[in-house]
């Protein structure tokens, strides 16, 4: 059996050589098909293999119609919206992603892009601290968790939304407010941290109701999905309010409106970069390796996103 790891923005060496092993170690054959530049050489190299490891990669239904062997893949990383899961489910391909494995590493930008802004984008001038302000996190997952206690331990005021947890002891050990509304959390936010998946029902849901509605000199934080953001919408905000902020990874389509617009107060990553550590890229890519033999091998599901 074939597994292909098909990475446009390539693993880490390291990472690499982990995959090799575990793949090779459990009998099957490693192909590589790195920095590729054209969707015609992703769709050969599928053509015969059983398992396909990506990063930010794009299976299309196309892809997965031209796969004709494919059992598997393993997004490595948290968000698959790049895979068409309708396509993959109505061909009975299996579709992981390796949650947790890069949190951390969203985690500390999160906080790192908080502190810049704070200081006024590292410029000359009065900035603030963090301490003491109330860090609003949207969606208490993998990453919104970490998040908070990071914040925590800086002394923050930690609060949550998250209609998934029902279980309110997940906010209670952590010493988080647990919030009951979407309104609710943005009214209170200093910081709002998004953490969202990008979803049917996420997608353009962050906008100018939800900016106009944060306190004075609000700043929102996503380390999410461009795609949860109305861009239209948080521009009119911002306009409205001069004390509003928006940090993000990754930049906006409407970037250059939004740099020329509204200067220090926002800021975009070039490129995204919330999982851009040697750590992360090492982790994920194991863990891709790693489930994508124990499915293969012995049929194990767990972290299956299209059940
Ligand atoms: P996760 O699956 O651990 O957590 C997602 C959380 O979102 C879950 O707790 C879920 O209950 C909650 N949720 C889902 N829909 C919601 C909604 N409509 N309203 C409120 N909460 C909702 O994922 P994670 O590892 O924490 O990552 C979160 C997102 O961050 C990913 O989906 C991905 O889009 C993004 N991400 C970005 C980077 C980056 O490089 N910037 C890296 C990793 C993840």
């Amino acid at each position: 059996m074939k597994v292909l790891v098909a990475t446009e923005k390539p693993f880490a060496k390291k990472a690499v050589d982990g995959i090799k092993e575990i793949i090779e170690g459990a009998g099957l054959e490693l192909v590589l098909l790195e920095k590729y530049t054209d969707k015609a050489q992703l769709l050969e190299a599928v053509a015969d293999v059983e398992g396909i490891i990506i990063r930010s990669d794009k299976i299309t239904a196309e892809v997965i119609a031209a796969a004709k062997n494919l059992k598997i893949v393993v997004r490595a990383g948290a968000g698959y919206d790049n895979v068409d899961l309708a396509a993959a489910t109505e061909r009975g391909v299996v579709v992981m992603n390796t949650p947790g494995q890069n949190s951390n590493a969203v985690a500390e930008l999160a906080l790192g892009m908080m502190v810049y802004m704070a200081r006024n984008q590292f410029n000359p001038g009065t900035g603030s601290e963090l301490q003491g302000k109330t860090l609003a996190i949207h969606a208490y997952g993998n990453v919104g968790r970490l998040v908070g206690l990071k914040g925590k331990a800086l002394g923050m005021n930690v609060i949550a939304y998250d209609p998934f947890i029902t279980d309110e002891a997940v906010f209670e050990r952590d010493g988080v407010k647990k919030m009951n509304s979407v309104a609710e959390l943005y009214a209170a936010a200093d910081y709002l941290s998004l953490h969202i998946p990008a979803t049917a029902e996420t997608k353009g849901s962050i906008g100018y109701e939800l900016a106009m509605s944060m306190p004075k000199g609000a700043t929102l934080v996503n380390t999410a999905r461009k795609e949860v953001i109305n861009e239209e919408g948080l521009m009119k905000a911002m306009e409205e309010r001069e004390d509003l902020k928006y940090i993000t990874d990754v930049a906006p389509e409407m970037k250059d409106a939004y740099a020329e617009k509204f200067g220090k107060r926002y800021f975009g990553t070039p490129k995204k970069m919330g999982a851009e550590t040697a750590e992360a890229n090492i982790n994920a890519g194991l863990a891709a390796a790693r489930q994508t033999v124990g499915y293969l091998k012995e049929g194990i599901t767990k972290f299956q996103v299209n059940k």
